[in-house]
């Protein structure tokens, strides 16, 4: 199979063993390059900048402290911040699930009769699928951000949390950009192409209806929403149409505008590694900015402002002992940077139908289903990204629990037979034969070398190869061990007269 056909869309849903397989080859093939270059300049960035952080570890505690605090009182936040929104003039929506949420925004965009929406990086709508809905109801929908506009041309999915065109080369955009839009002049350089998709999308802007962001923090008191970002767009999406509609999971939500300050500090170092987002927005709509009328036409004479809170599965990841910890999480996307797994496969192979990396699984199993995190067993467990964490999550410990869900879930038959003639304890018979067998390695060991140099023989016979191949997963070209009759332990014990 010529894997740089393989689209990444094909393989999003990695449930299937095919697919997941197909995705890590792509991934190897053809976006390995960009991701391993990609997020080693973060990471490179990253150590720089949280050097210069002065008491990093305080900045991190008192993070992990508003979030905790935050997230045990959403109920509570969800109500304040509702009153703070309606008070000013805006509309408050807090949306049960994704369809919910995709509904309530379509509603209003089709009373306003919006034929073109702008749109800012929003992770939540991706995992709303948000776009879908809209253009399925005859509404445009531009992405302004670079990647995701990027993305949205190619029809990919983000790779990545923060840089969702990680996975593609300056020289795949440009292959791209060729193919879709045919440019009067050759566009290679990294100036050119950029300055092609702003003029592209300035034009967009000033035509659009509505705009729609995300929101890195909301808090209750004030109704006060972050949005960092390094292009503008986002300054441009949230103030120029007359309606922005910001969509944002309940976990966004903390307690007090003054407790901002931490994750402004802790997020654009621990993700890119700047030192600060080259804009940082503090909005508090609705904003009391007048409306300009770039389309012509338009009578709307006031700014209307639709906070839509969406729950998708968070409050019961909050009722989850487990689980809960990963509502703690900024999306800042060290964790991805840092793992040297998702370094060489990015978040196609190694991330769902939306979100990717170690935290990406655990995400993908509170929002959507436990199957789409079947790519977390390409985490290894090495907990590298612990430490990177700025709010302080033990990233492979869900992981390794969302792991255990996913094998008590799968029935495989065949494994639990045959784990009977296993020593496998009782309570780990779910797991795969695989892991079941190099669990037990010291038993099968001991039991080649009692039987040698029979096992041996056995072991080389083509069946055997096949077999081990099928039930553990070892490659029919690996060149086995010879066991030996006389073990190390049992020469060391004669050598030495023990
Ligand atoms: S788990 Fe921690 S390191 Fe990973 S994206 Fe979330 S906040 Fe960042």
């Amino acid at each position: 199979m010529d894997y740089k056909t393989v689209k990444p869309r094909d393989v999003a849903n990695k449930s299937s063993e095919l697919n997941f397989k197909k995705a890590i080859r792509m991934a190897i093939e053809v976006e390995s390059e960009a991701v391993r270059r990609n997020t080693n300049t973060f990471n490179q960035n990253r150590y720089t900048a949280v050097a210069d952080i002065e008491d990093y570890d305080a900045l991190k505690d008192r993070a992990r402290a508003i979030k905790e605090e935050s997230i045990a009182t959403i109920p509570q936040l969800i109500d304040q911040l509702r009153e703070q929104i309606t008070s000013r003039g805006g509309f408050f929506y807090l949306a049960k699930n994704a369809v919910d949420a995709n509904n309530y925004i379509k509603n209003v965009c089709v009373e306003h009769k919006a034929e073109l929406i702008v749109k800012a990086k929003s992770m939540t709508s991706e995992e709303t699928k948000l776009n879908h809905v809209l253009q399925n109801a005859g509404i445009e929908v531009a992405e302004t951000d670079l990647a995701e506009f990027i993305l949205q041309v190619a029809d990919e999915q983000p790779s990545h949390i923060v840089a969702p065109a990680i996975h593609r080369t300056r020289e795949r955009i440009a292959e791209l950009f060729k193919e879709k839009f045919n440019p009067d002049q050759p566009l290679e350089t990294g100036e050119e192409l950029t300055v092609f998709a702003r003029e592209w999308l300035r034009n967009k802007f000033l035509q659009a209806d509505v705009g729609i962001s995300g929101a890195n923090l909301i808090t209750a008191d004030t109704g006060t929403i972050v949005l960092v970002e390094s292009e503008g767009n986002i300054r441009m999406t949230t103030i120029l149409p007359p309606v922005h509609i910001a969509l944002a999971g309940v976990e966004k939500v903390i307690k007090k505008r003054s407790d901002i300050a931490p994750f402004i500090e802790l997020l654009a170092p621990s993700g890119t590694g700047q030192p600060l987002t080259s804009y940082t927005n503090i909005l508090r709509p609705p904003l009391k900015l007048p409306v300009y009328d770039f389309k012509g036409g338009r009578n709307a004479k006031n700014r209307e402002f639709h906070l839509v809170l969406v729950d998708n599965g968070r409050m019961a990841m909050r009722e989850d002992p487990v689980i809960k910890e990963a509502l703690y999480c900024i999306r800042c996307s060290a964790c991805l940077n840092v793992c040297t797994n998702f370094q060489t496969l990015g978040g196609h192979a190694f991330g769902g139908e939306t979100y990717s990396g170690g935290i990406g699984a655990i995400w993908e199993a509170g929002t959507g289903r436990l199957e789409n995190a079947r790519f977390a067993d390409l985490c290894t467990g090495c907990s590298r990204c612990i430490d990177q964490c700025p709010v302080r999550i033990d990233i492979p410990w869900l992981t390794e629990n969302i792991r255990f869900r996913l094998n008590v879930q799968k029935k495989d038959y065949l494994a639990s037979f045959l784990s009977r003639f296993m020593p496998t304890a009782a309570e780990d018979r779910h797991n795969p034969l695989q892991k079941q067998f190099f669990a037990n390695y010291y038993f099968f060991a001991r039991l080649g070398s009692l039987l040698a140099p029979l096992s041996n023989w056995a072991s080389s016979l083509v069946v055997s190869r096949w077999f081990m191949s099928v039930l553990f997963s070892v490659d029919k070209r690996r060149k086995l061990p010879q066991f030996k009759k006389e073990t190390l332990i049992a020469q060391y014990k004669k050598m030495s007269g023990e």
